[in-house]
C-alpha cells in the first residue's frame, strides 16, 4: 500500500482500478507521401499489431472481466476487418497521396461521425468503437503504443494532464474521479469534475506502473492510495456510507424554497455545459440555469458546431427546464479552452489573450450563428443571454446590435423567438470599475469570480504553482463584488454570482448581506447551499 497527497476537488471518496491514460501527443497533421507503397504496408502492418493488441486485451478481459465487457474488444476487431474501413483507407493513401496516419484519421473521423448521428443507440454506440480504433491504429503509426486497459469498467482516470476538452468528453458513467500530475483547482478541468459531482486529485506524483491497480481517491483528505489494505478498504467504504447519509439529509431542503430565517429570498441556480447537465440539475433542484458554459458544446465537436446542432441543444435544455431561468453565456473559447479546428494562434499571455468577446466580435460569423440558434431556442423556453469578459461600453453595445440585427433577421424571416434578458459577466476589474455604466444597459450582471479574482490578484488561475498566494477570500475581491451589487442595483439590474465563489458557503452569509440576488453553483452543490440559507 502507497499514499500520495494531491490538491482535491470534490470531497467525495472513490474506489476503484485505475486507468492510466497515455496520450498520443503527436498531432495528426496533413502530410503528404511520395512513398504510396511504402505507406500502404505500414497501414498494413500497423492493423496487424492492433488486431494483435486486441486479441490479446479480449483474452485478458474474459479472465478479468467477463465476457459482456470483451465482447467490445471483440466487436473492435470487426471493425478492424471490416473491407470497408480498410479500402476507404487504402483509397485515401493511394489517389490523394495522404500519409497513412492521416488517411486513418479522417476516415475513423468520418465513419465515427457517420455513425454517431443514426438514431438507433446500439448503432451509434459503435461511434466510439471506431474512434478507439482509429486512435490505435493512429498511435502505432506514429511509433507509439496505447494503454492497454480497454474494456469499460468504470475507472479512477490517471493522466498527466487532462485539457477541458478532454475532460469533457469523458464518459461520466464510466469515471469514478481522475488523477492528474498537472492541473489547477481553478482550471476549468476542475470545474468540470464538480459539474460532474466526481472527486479528482492534482499535482499527485502519478507512476504508469500503477496502470490496473486498486486505489482509494480520497477528495476529503486529497489523498490517493495505491493497492490499499483491507483495513484501508473499509475505512473508505465506511467513509463512503456517512458521505451517502448526508446527502439524504440534504433531502429535507428539496422543494423547499431558498430563503434564510428572517424570510430574504435568493435565486438558487446551475451552472452547467450540457444537456446531460441540465438533468443533474433539476436531480438536484436547482431554479434555473445561472451559467450554460456553451463553448462545451464547441469543444466536444470536431468543427464549428451548426446552427441547427446548437439550437437543438439550446431548445433541449429550455424545455427540460420549463419555465425556470436558462441563461446561456455565449461563447467563452480562448485561453485554456481550445478547440483545434478555431486555428488560434498560440500567445504569451493566453488569459489576458484573444479569447471570449474578443473573438465573437471580431469572428462574427460565428457569433451571429450561435445568437441565431439561441434566440430560435428563446421559444420553447425562459432563456437569458450574457457575454463573458466584457470589459468597456463599447464591446456591450456592439453584442448588443449584433443581437438587434440578428433579431431583425429571424422576424424578416418570420422564425419565432422571445424577447430575453441580456446580462453582462463581470469578470475584469475594468467592469467593476465600469459596472455602474454597465447596469443602465444591462437587465443583469453575473459574477464570474474565478476570472475577477485571476485578475484582480494577477494570479494565473492555470498556474498550480501559485495555489499558496490564491486567496479565495481575498478582500480586494470581495469590495469588488460589492461594488458590482450596489451599482447594479442602482443601474436597475439584477445580480448573481457564477463562479465557483458562490458555492462557498463560508461566504454564503456575505453575499445576502451585500443583496446578491442570485448564487448559480453546480449541481451537487445546490441542496447544500440551500441548507446554508434557511439555517441562516
Ligand atoms: C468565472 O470566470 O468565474 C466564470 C464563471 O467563467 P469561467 O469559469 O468559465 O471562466
Ligand atoms: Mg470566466
Amino acid at each position: 500500500m502507497e499514499q500520495h497527497k494531491g490538491q482535491a476537488i470534490g470531497d467525495k471518496i472513490a474506489i476503484g482500478r485505475i486507468f492510466y491514460y497515455k496520450k498520443n501527443t503527436a498531432a495528426v497533421k496533413q502530410e503528404q507521401t511520395a512513398d504510396v507503397p511504402g505507406e500502404l504496408i505500414r497501414l498494413e502492418r500497423a492493423v496487424a499489431r492492433t488486431a494483435e493488441q486486441l486479441g490479446q486485451l479480449y483474452i485478458k478481459a474474459l479472465g478479468e472481466v467477463g465476457e459482456a465487457e470483451a465482447e467490445i474488444l471483440k466487436a473492435q476487431l470487426l471493425i478492424l476487418e471490416d473491407p470497408e474501413y480498410i479500402r476507404e483507407i487504402r483509397s485515401r493513401i493511394e489517389e490523394q497521396r495522404m500519409d497513412a496516419a492521416y488517411a486513418v484519421k479522417l476516415t475513423g473521423e468520418r465513419l465515427a461521425e457517420y455513425f454517431a448521428g443514426m438514431e438507433d443507440e446500439i448503432i451509434s454506440a459503435r461511434a466510439a468503437d471506431i474512434r478507439d480504433i482509429t486512435e490505435q491504429l493512429v498511435t502505432i503509426l506514429q511509433g507509439g503504443e496505447k494503454s492497454d486497459i480497454r474494456w469499460r469498467e468504470p475507472v479512477i482516470l490517471m493522466a498527466e494532464e487532462l485539457s477541458p476538452s478532454e475532460t469533457v468528453q469523458l464518459d461520466k458513467g464510466k469515471l469514478l474521479g481522475f488523477v492528474t500530475r498537472y492541473g489547477s483547482t481553478g482550471s476549468h478541468t476542475a470545474i468540470l469534475a464538480r459539474t460532474m459531482d466526481i472527486p479528482a486529485l492534482l499535482g499527485v506524483e502519478i507512476q504508469p506502473s500503477w496502470d490496473g491497480r486498486l486505489a482509494i481517491l480520497d477528495g476529503a483528505g486529497g489523498i490517493l492510495t495505491v493497492d490499499p489494505d483491507e483495513e484501508a478498504l473499509a475505512d473508505a467504504r465506511k467513509r463512503q456510507e456517512s458521505e451517502g447519509r448526508r446527502r439524504l439529509l440534504l433531502e429535507a431542503v428539496r422543494g423547499k424554497e431558498t430563503v434564510t430565517g428572517d424570510g430574504r429570498r435568493v435565486r438558487l441556480y446551475a451552472n452547467i455545459g450540457s444537456v446531460a447537465d441540465a438533468d443533474a440539475a433539476l436531480q438536484n433542484d436547482a431554479e434555473g440555469i445561472g451559467l450554460f458554459r456553451s463553448e462545451f458544446l464547441y469543444l466536444k465537436a470536431k468543427d464549428y458546431p451548426t446552427e441547427q446542432e446548437q439550437f437543438q441543444a439550446y431548445r433541449a435544455v429550455a424545455e427540460r427546464m420549463g419555465d425556470k431561468k436558462v441563461i446561456i453565456r455565449t461563447l467563452d473559447i480562448g485561453a485554456d479552452k481550445q478547440a483545434e479546428y478555431f486555428g488560434l494562434e498560440k500567445e504569451t499571455n493566453p488569459a489576458l489573450g484573444y479569447r471570449a468577446i474578443r473573438i465573437c466580435l471580431t469572428r462574427q460569423d460565428i457569433f451571429r450563428t450561435q445568437l441565431r440558434a439561441i434566440l430560435r431556442a428563446s421559444a420553447y423556453g425562459n432563456i437569458g443571454i450574457m457575454f463573458p469578459m466584457i470589459i468597456s461600453l463599447k464591446e456591450l453595445r456592439q453584442a448588443k446590435e449584433i443581437l438587434q440585427q440578428v433579431r431583425g433577421e429571424l422576424t424578416a424571416q418570420g422564425i419565432p423567438f422571445r424577447e430575453v434578458e441580456v446580462g453582462v459577466m463581470i469578470e475584469t476589474p475594468a467592469a467593476v470599475m465600469i459596472s455602474e455604466e454597465l447596469a443602465a444597459e444591462t437587465d443583469f450582471f453575473s459574477i464570474g469570480t474565478n476570472d475577477l479574482t485571476q485578475y484582480a490578484l494577477a494570479i494565473d488561475r492555470q498556474n498550480p504553482r501559485l495555489e499558496p498566494f490564491y486567496d479565495a477570500h481575498h478582500p480586494a475581491v470581495l469590495r469588488m463584488i460589492r461594488m458590482t451589487v450596489e451599482n447594479g442595483h442602482k443601474g436597475g439590474a439584477w445580480v448573481g454570482i457564477c463562479g465557483e465563489l458562490g458555492a462557498d458557503l463560508e461566504l454564503t452569509e456575505t453575499f445576502l448581506e451585500m443583496g446578491v440576488d442570485e448564487l448559480s453553483v453546480s449541481p451537487s452543490m445546490v441542496l447544500p447551499v440551500r441548507e446554508r440559507i434557511r439555517n441562516l
